[in-house]
């Protein structure tokens, strides 16, 4: 019934059970007879009937026999195999590795391999199997190799998942920028991701076996073993986050940020998993975020110079105080300070000059000011200090005047030493309902009458200053005007020669004929114009009329030698172009130099006194005279006097006012009259108003006098009256302008 198949192998026989066809093998070795027979009876029908598909090749691989299985497990018709080359079936990208291992075995009888191919199904479709290769070629029965296939598709396809899984979780654990750590319940570190180390600068296998909280800083460390812990109790799948500083190997403290999961009922992990990332950067870029935040707002609310609260901060510390002392009840001062001169130095000795200036009298406000108090740089020269928690105005008067002390202590900038005063106004906050505007805005007033008063002074502020605030205020702007709506003019007052009774010369005095106020004198306005600047072209005008003015006058018969006195400002002195603009005025007038006097005070002069000596150097090059005015009145020292190239001393009025009544005035004057004599120096009397004074002054041989009772300042048009008319000198009064 059985057709023998080569080698003596059985044929197929479908339709029995292995075990079935076991025992009917049994039965007919029992029937045949002889225990080999029997064996080769079981091996036939084990082969047979394995669900391993066994092919018999030759030596060159031609296919001598199949077992029914290759059908199952290839689709291919058993038989028809036989004859046809096995390597036709493998796929061409293993064959050359499969014939290699065939012939290997070759010389190998008895021997066996294993190797692993894909095999084309009768489908056309590749299938993994896993072929077991034994070399019976010398067999008795056989004669051949003996190939076992088992068809491994699927495994192989599982494999190969797992392990690109594997693969894509091995690199993700490469290329994380983090670290992957399993931690036990007690926190050490059981396994860690390849490159874990690197976070700490440390071996992978450093890692494996250290407990956690070493990496630890000490500050943290108590956090992140308490967050630990109750995720160790939590449910599995928990999750929590923590931050902190771990120490790297090099040295350094380095940011990090971990999340731990409690992974310690799965059978795979069996742990808290850490997933540990290096944040120092991000906390670094945060840090310099947060960083230039503070300075942005630093920015917005102090002086970039002086580092000291603007005007903005200044107004919200002024709120907050305000509020705070109406609820203590205590009392609130704001002090408004303002160098005195501050643009003369600004513009005489440069900007940087006038900085560092800036800068130390912000450093001497600071220091004099108790800790909690506010000093705010309000704009320019102007400082404002808060203070609070004072007992009253007399408290806040002292601690102005500690201030103003501090600030006019000479300091030294490049070498050189500066003196600036400062003039500083004072509210008093009786009132916490007050707005910081209007405790500023007076504040603001009683600096101006401290500035009026004469500087370097602190006066308290009181509501009679209000109206002459507003005044001021109303002054600037319509000052602004004055000069294009020709409401200034130019006063004379002549100068007398006390020797020749003769007016040898005028001083020019600046007017103002305000259209609703009447004729305004200087000391209404020139403080203004000095503050707001605008004294430097009203002086530049001054001096055009003044000098075109007298240069006409000189072309009257007998007033060849008529000068004009002009006053300066600061400001006009510590013009660089001071003396190109003179020459150039001088020249558009075609008045000589030697007729233009220019009058300057002593504390213009000693205000930097180098730079003042050079200046009028230049003018005696020039061959402009100088006049020191009101001589008296300030420093009054003849050995700095030497030092000046000067050529004319006007004694201050209130000298010749006290000739009559005070005993010493007059050997005052007299000496002032000797020793400006023996520097070569022309003597001139101010305000002369009696004859009194005129008498004493030809005894003691003064040169020159004006006043009121000589002549009063005039008009240009009353001027060539009294050119022509020499002065009454023992009549009254003359005729008030
Ligand atoms: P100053 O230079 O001392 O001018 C003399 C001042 O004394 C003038 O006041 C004049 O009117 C006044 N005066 C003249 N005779 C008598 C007198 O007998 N008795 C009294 N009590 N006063 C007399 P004025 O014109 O009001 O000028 C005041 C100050 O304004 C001047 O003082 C001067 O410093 C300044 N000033 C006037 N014009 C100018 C100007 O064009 N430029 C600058 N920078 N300052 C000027
Ligand atoms: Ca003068
Ligand atoms: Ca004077």
């Amino acid at each position: 019934m059985e057709r023998p198949g080569p080698h003596g192998l059985p044929p197929l026989d479908p339709g029995r059970s292995p075990a079935v066809r076991l025992r009917a093998a049994e039965h007919d070795e029992r029937r045949r007879g002889g225990p080999e027979r029997a064996a080769d009876e079981r091996f036939r029908a084990l082969v047979h009937h394995s669900f391993d598909a066994i092919v018999v090749s030759d030596a060159d691989n031609v296919i001598s026999y199949a077992t029914p299985a290759i059908r199952t497990m290839f689709g291919h018709d058993p038989d028809a195999l036989v004859g046809v080359n096995g390597f036709d079936f493998v796929h061409p990208d293993d064959r050359a590795a499969a014939r290699q291992r065939a012939e290997q075995l070759l010389a190998r009888p008895g021997g066996a391999a294993l190797q692993t191919f894909r095999l084309v199904h009768a489908d056309g479709r590749y299938r993994w199997v896993e072929c077991t290769s034994v070399n019976l070629l010398e067999h008795d029965h056989v004669g051949g190799l003996l190939h076992t296939f088992r068809d491994i598709t699927e495994r192989k396809d599982a494999d190969d998942r797992i392990r690109a899984n594997e693969e894509r979780l091995e690199a993700l654990l490469l290329h994380a920028d983090g670290a992957v750590l399993v931690v036990d319940t007690v926190g050490r570190i059981t396994w860690s991701s390849p490159a874990a180390g690197t976070l700490w600068g440390l071996d992978e296998s450093e890692l494996v076996g250290r407990a956690l909280t070493e990496l630890l800083h000490d500050e943290d460390r108590r956090e992140v073993v308490r967050r630990f812990t109750s995720l160790v109790a939590a449910p599995q799948g928990q999750a929590a986050r923590v931050e902190g500083r771990m120490r790297h190997a090099d040295g350094s403290w380095r940011w990090y940020e971990s999340i731990f999961t409690n992974h310690l009922r799965e059978p795979a992990v069996r742990g808290i998993v850490a997933n540990v990332r290096d944040t120092t950067e991000r906390a670094m870029h945060e840090q310099a975020l947060r960083l230039s935040e503070r300075r942005l707002e630093h920015q917005a609310n102090h002086d970039p110079l002086t580092e000291l609260p603007n005007r903005t901060l200044l107004h919200d510390r002024m709120t907050v105080a305000l509020a705070r002392a109406g609820r203590h009840g205590t009392g609130l001062a704001v002090l408004f300070c303002d160098l005195d001169r501050f643009k003369v130095v600004n513009d005489s000795q440069g900007h940087s000059h006038g900085d560092a200036l800036l800068v130390e009298v912000a450093r001497r406000l600071l220091a004099g000011v108790r800790p909690g108090d506010t000093v705010a740089r309000f704009g320019g020269d102007e400082f404002v200090v808060l203070a609070e928690d004072l007992r009253g105005p007399d408290e806040a008067l002292e601690l102005a005047a500690r201030l103003a002390r501090a600030v006019a202590e000479p300091c030294s900038i490049d070498g050189a030493e500066t003196v600036v005063t400062m003039s500083a106004g004072i509210a008093w906050a009786a009132d916490a309902d007050l707005e910081p505007e209007v405790l500023l805005r007076n504040a603001d007033a009683a600096m101006y009458q401290a500035k009026e008063a004469g500087r370097a002074r602190a006066v308290l502020f009181d509501d009679s200053m209000r109206d002459r605030a507003v005044e001021r205020h109303q002054i600037e702007g319509a000052l602004r005007r004055a000069v294009s709506r020709r409401q200034l003019q130019v006063h004379y007052q002549p100068v007398i020669d006390l020797r020749t009774e003769r007016v040898v010369g005028t001083e020019a005095l600046l007017r103002w004929r305000h259209p609703t106020r009447g004729l305004l004198y200087p000391a209404t306005f020139i403080g203004v114009a000095e503050d707001t600047g605008l004294i430097v072209p009203l002086g530049a005008w001054v001096l055009d009329q003044a000098s075109a003015q007298t240069a006409r006058w000189r072309t009257r018969p007998g007033q060849q030698d008529l000068f004009v006195a002009v006053n300066l400002s600061a400001r006009q002195l510590a013009d660089e172009s001071l003396v190109e603009d003179l020459a150039s005025v001088l020249a558009a007038s075609r008045l000589e130099p030697r007729h233009l006097h220019v009058e300057v005070t002593e504390s213009m002069l000693m205000h930097d006194p180098a730079a003042s000596i050079e200046v009028l150097e230049r003018l005696r090059v020039l061959g402009v005279r100088v006049a020191i005015d009101d001589f008296g009145t300030g420093y009054s020292s003849f050995s700095y006097l030497r030092r000046f190239p000067v050529d004319i001393l006007k004694i201050d009025r209130s000298f010749i006012h006290e000739l009559e009544t005070e005993p010493d005035a007059a050997a005052i004057v007299e000496s002032v009259i000797t020793l400006g004599h023996t520097l070569g120096l022309e003597l001139v009397a101010e305000g002369v108003e009696t004859p009194e004074q005129l008498a004493r002054l030809c005894d003691l041989g003064c040169d020159q006098a004006q006043g009121y009772l000589l002549a009063p300042p005039l008009p240009a048009a009353a001027v060539p009256e009294r050119l022509r008319v020499g002065p009454d000198l023992d009549g009254g009064p003359g005729p008030m302008a």
